[in-house]
């Protein structure tokens, strides 16, 4: 009949659609040779990061800290850090007690960095800091002590000693200019100096990573790894000495700052990039660079589910074909958006909310595809992360010459911490591309302010 014959029609085409939403997400779907394979070129990057011949032209920068050792235990002092490159900028007061009263106390200040700010001069950035921490003097009416200070500058640094390094290149969302190139250490203190009201004796420049590592490392000695899975995505571990190329000296260990992020940035993972990684990263402040960051943190997640979605919206198959203006704006989903998209909890009914919040009217069947598009994606950024800490594990485990490694990574990042799934994935994923090393993952809760001042009491030696 006529009647059977249009529902057989609208059957198929809801079935030809279905199938072009599948192809569309099976472009995500990594398989476990493909994770394999960035295990092993991630390694064959890592090797080419620390060897002198290849380091120049290496994506993945392994960049030196200069930070020797984990903490003991026998830390103590009072310190200022300042923690710059994550979500906010602030800055803290730690107290670190020994012995038998052994504790870590903070107080912080929390300031927004705006973002004509973050994108305007050097020197403007720098004033604003200085501008803060003057601030945060005055309000703890400590305007007059001079405490030795540690800065975590989440960025690429090449350092030349604990208390020096200058930006290789900025990444998420700050562009300075006169920047890139110079010593954050001297920038900061020429900002102190031009403000000419209070002074502050810098004793070391940290990456997150690193800071997050000695933070766990505090508690568990294992911790020789740190990992940020956050608005940026970043590994740090202790590697050998005699490793280190671009270091002098082949006694005991470093923390390498890997910088993993570039990985890609010579074109060695275009067989697993989509158009979608591409569309973002041309959109980017630094397009072409950071293209494993892109596919794996928070600052970007959202912005390949966006483009996933104007894609579907303009092919008529989300949203009745209607490309509306929050759908154009850029950084519109969050980290924050895909976590509670995907929160198991929520019924789609509250999906349709969230996605109302946004201005963007959803009928049911458009919810339950939002959700799928977010799910693979972040799906997709966990594995990647998983084979990326794969190869670094395995790495250690051969420098030692273990049959079996057994290694803890302190972690910290809000997708991480706040995505129902991320971690779940990351670590099945290790387990299964690193089969000799038992990996433990301890969230590592700020690792900046504590480990900035744990790395400050490490280099001064105060016990
Ligand atoms: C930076 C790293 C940092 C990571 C996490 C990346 O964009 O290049 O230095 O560790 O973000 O904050
Ligand atoms: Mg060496």
């Amino acid at each position: 009949s006529k009647g059977a014959a249009m529902v057989t029609a609208v059957a198929q085409r809801l079935a030809a659609q279905r199938k072009e939403i599948d192809d569309t997400l099976a472009l995500f779907r990594l398989g476990p040779e493909n994770l394999q394979q960035v295990r092993d070129k991630m390694r064959v990057e890592l090797e080419r990061g620390l060897k002198k011949e290849s380091h120049s032209s290496a994506s993945v920068k392994m960049l030196p800290s200069f930070v020797h050792r984990t903490p003991d235990g026998t830390e103590r002092g009072k310190f200022l850090a300042l923690d710059l490159g994550g979500t906010n900028f602030r800055v803290l007061v730690v107290k670190i007690r020994n012995g038998i009263r052994k504790s870590v106390r903070m107080y912080n200040k929390i300031y927004s960095i705006p973002l004509e700010i973050m994108q305007g001069t050097g020197e403007e950035l720098f004033d604003h800091i200085v501008q803060c921490i003057s601030d945060f003097l005055d309000y703890m009416g400590m305007k007059n002590t001079r405490l030795p200070l540690g800065f975590t500058f989440s960025f690429p640094c090449r350092q030349t000693g604990i208390d020096k390094g200058s930006l290789v290149s900025w990444t998420k969302g700050f562009k300075a200019t006169d920047c890139e190139g110079h010593d954050v250490v001297d920038m900061l203190r020429e900002a102190v100096k031009r403000r000419n009201e209070f002074d502050l004796d810098i004793v070391a420049v940290v990456n997150d990573t690193v800071g997050t590592m000695m933070t766990c490392a505090y508690e568990d000695p294992k911790c020789e790894i740190g990992l940020i899975a956050g608005t940026g995505s970043n590994v740090c571990y202790m590697e050998d000495m005699k490793n280190i190329e671009m270091v002098e000296g082949d006694e005991g260990r470093m923390c390498v700052n890997t910088e993993w992020g570039g990985f890609g940035e010579n074109g060695c993972i275009e067989d697993i990039r989509t158009r979608f990684d591409r569309e973002v990263d041309e959109g980017s402040l630094n397009s072409g660079k950071q293209r494993f960051e892109k596919m794996t943190s928070g600052m970007y997640l959202g912005e390949i589910v966006r483009q996933i979605l104007i894609d579907l919206t303009n092919r008529g198959l989300l949203f009745c074909g209607r490309i509306t203006e929050p759908l154009k704006t850029r950084g519109i989903f969050e980290t924050k958006f895909l976590s509670q998209i995907e929160s198991d909890r929520l019924a789609l009914l509250q999906v349709r909310a969230i996605l109302q919040q946004l201005g963007l009217e959803s009928t049911c069947n458009d919810s339950i595809i939002v959700k799928e598009v977010c799910g693979i994606v972040a799906r997709r950024a966990a594995q990647l992360c998983g084979a990326g800490m794969a190869a670094v594990v395995d790495k250690i485990r051969e420098n030692r010459g273990l049959d079996h490694l057994q290694i803890t990574v302190g972690v910290d990042g809000t997708l991480y911490k706040l995505h129902p799934h991320f971690s779940g994935i990351l670590k099945e994923t290790v387990k299964s591309l690193a089969p000799q090393c038992d990996v433990e993952f301890v969230l590592s809760e700020d690792g900046s302010g504590k480990g900035a001042a744990l790395i400050t009491a490490v280099a001064r030696g105060q016990k």
